[in-house]
């Protein structure tokens, strides 16, 4: 590719995906049958508000219906458009295929700074927007599964799950409708934090091997790494939070809508999220040296960058003076294709987008599957796993009690056992081997094959192929 003008979001996605496919020998026209997105879909309506109507325009897209149900967030932005749809759309696909989540891939987006309006509006904005997905079948438990995304969060997702059961008051399956819901609306334990959780789990698969940690000039484990995080909502805030409270990491920057602080001792993210809420912004946090000029800070020397936020923060502008040797894309698209060059002549080691933030996925995939089967994660197994471990702590105490007092078991070894998984254990485990699985697959192809230069290549390739081998299968 030469790099002159800087590619859109939906542009850089189709060179990432052409790049990978020129590594692949498909068969003819199906390369072109999986890049394109299937159907858009374009809703306008009124909504009438403050004594006018307001009309709001949303999109659905799928991109790839080689598994059904199609699955992908709905974002609410005032920035929101066809194409950034488009290739969000695109991105689900191939992330769902990395992490084996049998789903193809889809998104939605509604225009609107959701701050501009109270709740009750947002209510009455939401439920229309969903009346018009779920009347043609783009919001249904098997066929088009919405979950939250930039702007939306469990409360909305409640208000869809909600509208759809409605409208559809036989269907034993409603809840499925919808992903990261409460947990009062069949939501499930875990799914808030799970992309900031799955971000932590890919960068401690990533430190689990030497020679990947060596690749991005680095050495050692997590601990004590420095971090710069931008974005400190919902997925930079846990991906920061986690890595900092469990793995010794040192979080130094922290790049919101308003400016930056950084703080080369640490900064404590909780503190920074608390003074977030009260004030609206960075500005004025006594712990670290605040700058308006947010953007220079993704510039200053870290270990690791994870970009939280928007699309498109790294291009072409301030590639060439990005100094961390090691970036995260916890956001969609937050690298352009023409960065993305730039960052891997420098040899920065990028974990991309589609594998990094497939943790929100996973754990939708989770609450799906637990609407469908109709019951909690745990609730059979938890109290006979519990009671056979105490058979087993039973014989040891006894065990010990002859050997002397030396040998016992220790209270937190015996907590710690004797507890059964219930819902939240069992899906960090899931989402723990999920992220495990996908990063030794694409990590197997970048180490592997001599034309495989970067992890964003070799998780495509995984990706593509998965997909490729559905429609084969299907005999397309
Ligand atoms: N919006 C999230 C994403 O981009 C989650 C999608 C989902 O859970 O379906 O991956």
């Amino acid at each position: 590719m030469s790099a002159i003008k800087e590619p859109s979001f939906r542009e850089s996605v189709d060179l990432m995906f052409n790049r990978a496919v020129a590594l692949m020998d498909l068969p003819p026209g199906l390369e072109e049958k999986i890049r394109v997105c299937n159907a858009t879909y374009t809703v306008r309506f009124g909504v009438r508000l403050r004594g006018q109507i307001q009309t709001f325009t949303g999109y659905r897209s799928v991109h790839s219906e080689h598994m059904e149900p199609v699955k992908g967030g709905i974002r609410f932005a005032p920035s929101v458009n066809q194409n950034e749809v488009e290739a969000l759309a695109a991105l689900m696909t191939y992330k769902c295929a990395l992490v084996e989540a049998p789903f193809g891939g889809s998104k939605g987006g509604l225009c609107i700074d959701p701050r501009k309006y109270d709740e009750h509006e947002l209510e009455r904005i939401t439920r229309r927007f969903a009346y018009e997905l779920a009347k043609r079948d783009l919001i249904h438990p098997s066929q088009n599964v919405p979950a939250p995304d930039m702007g939306t969060g469990e409360r909305e997702m409640a208000w869809i799950a909600d509208q759809y059961a409605r409208m559809n008051t036989t269907d034993i399956n409603a809840r499925a409708c919808v992903t990261g819901k409460p947990l009062n609306s069949g939501g499930i334990s875990g799914r808030v934090e799970a992309t900031g959780r799955g971000v932590q789990y890919a960068l401690q698969e990533f430190f689990r091997d030497a020679r990947d940690v060596e690749k991005a000039g680095l050495d050692g484990t997590l601990d004590g790494k420095r971090v710069i995080v931008q974005g400190l909502g919902n997925v930079g805030y846990h991906a920061a939070k986690f890595l900092s409270d469990e793995d010794g990491c040192k979080v130094v920057g922290i790049i919101e809508r308003d400016g930056a602080l950084f703080n080369e001792d640490g900064i404590d993210v909780d503190a920074v999220q608390q003074w977030l809420a009260k004030h609206g912004g960075v500005s004025g946090y006594p712990d670290a040296t605040y700058t308006r000029e947010g953007g220079k800070i993704l510039e200053e020397a870290c270990d690791i960058l994870i970009p939280a936020a928007l699309e498109g923060v790294i291009n072409m502008e301030n590639a060439a003076r990005i100094q961390a040797p090691l970036i995260i894309e916890a956001a969609n698209g937050p690298v352009t294709a023409g960065a993305d060059e730039i960052l891997r002549k420098k040899g920065t080691v990028i974990i991309p987008d589609m594998y990094a933030n497939a943790g929100g996925v996973t754990v939708s995939y989770f609450e799906w599957v637990k609407n469908l089967s109709h019951i909690r994660f745990g609730r059979m197994q938890r109290r006979q796993e519990e009671s056979r471990h105490q058979l087993v702590v039973d014989e040891l105490e006894k065990i010990s009690a002859a050997l002397g007092t030396q040998y016992s078991l220790t209270d937190s070894f015996k907590q710690k056992y004797l507890r059964g998984a219930g819902e939240l254990e069992l899906v960090r485990s899931g989402l723990d081997d999920t992220m495990r699985i996908a990063y030794q697959s694409m990590r197997d192809v970048w180490h592997d094959r001599a034309d495989v230069e970067d992890l964003r290549t070799a998780a495509y390739l995984v990706s593509i192929d998965k997909v490729a081998s559905s429609y084969r299968a299907k005999g397309l």
